[in-house]
């Protein structure tokens, strides 16, 4: 038995509220913060359940991935990407044929037979020459290039659902550097990123 602490009336353990007075026990005022903090969770897990999804990528993993595939992760990230990520509604999409593009050049220079790669299409001088290989090098990258800003602007359209506009820009891959030479290895980690700061919910 308990007393109750405005009246002292007797009180059975196990009671929210004095029978007598109506006074709120401890055990009462516990059991309320109890239902409120449930309350609170079952309403961020509600929020999360809305959120759309996209993929988790442990941030360690990441560079590991990006190396041993020789930057094939990249042409990987935005063909697995360009649906999720151009079904949130934002004002800029991820054009497939850029996606394509990029997919396509990435293949010649690894398959590229090397009377092609070798073949010179214009001659600067006895010195200097671009082969066929060094233009489709220069079309991979600006194609990853442009790819990249394009779904930067993606992720900060979503993000200014959240915060103030210029505040997306800021936190969402600030760095031109970054972006320009790590392109969907850098992405992925703002994804991980905005997947903790509640803006998208996690798919393992
Ligand atoms: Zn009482």
């Amino acid at each position: 038995m308990n007393k109750c602490t405005s009246c002292g009336a007797p009180i059975e353990i196990g009671c929210e509220k004095c029978p007598y007075c109506g006074t709120v026990t401890p055990y009462g005022e516990e059991k309320f913060r109890e239902r409120e903090s449930k309350l609170k969770d079952d309403e961020r897990k509600k929020a999360l359940e809305n959120l759309p999804a996209m993929k988790f990528v442990a941030n360690a993993f990441i560079p590991v991935l990006y190396v041993f595939t020789m930057g094939l992760y990249s042409v990987w990230w935005y063909a697995m990407r360009m649906k999720p990520l151009n079904s949130l509604g934002t004002k800029s999409k991820i054009p497939a044929w850029l996606v394509a593009l990029f997919a396509v050049l990435f293949a010649g220079i690894f398959l590229m037979p090397p009377n092609l790669s070798d073949y010179t299409l214009s001659r600067v001088d006895d010195e200097t020459a671009y082969t066929v290989y060094d233009i489709v090098l220069a079309l991979v990258i600006l194609s990853s290039g442009w790819l990249a800003f394009i779904a930067r602007k993606v992720l900060q359209e979503h993000a200014a659902n959240f915060m103030d506009k210029s505040q997306a820009v800021n936190s969402v891959a600030p760095s031109n550097v970054m972006l320009i030479l790590f392109g969907a290895a850098y992405l992925q980690y703002q994804v991980n990123k905005m997947i903790k700061m509640n803006m998208f919910a996690p798919k393992i």
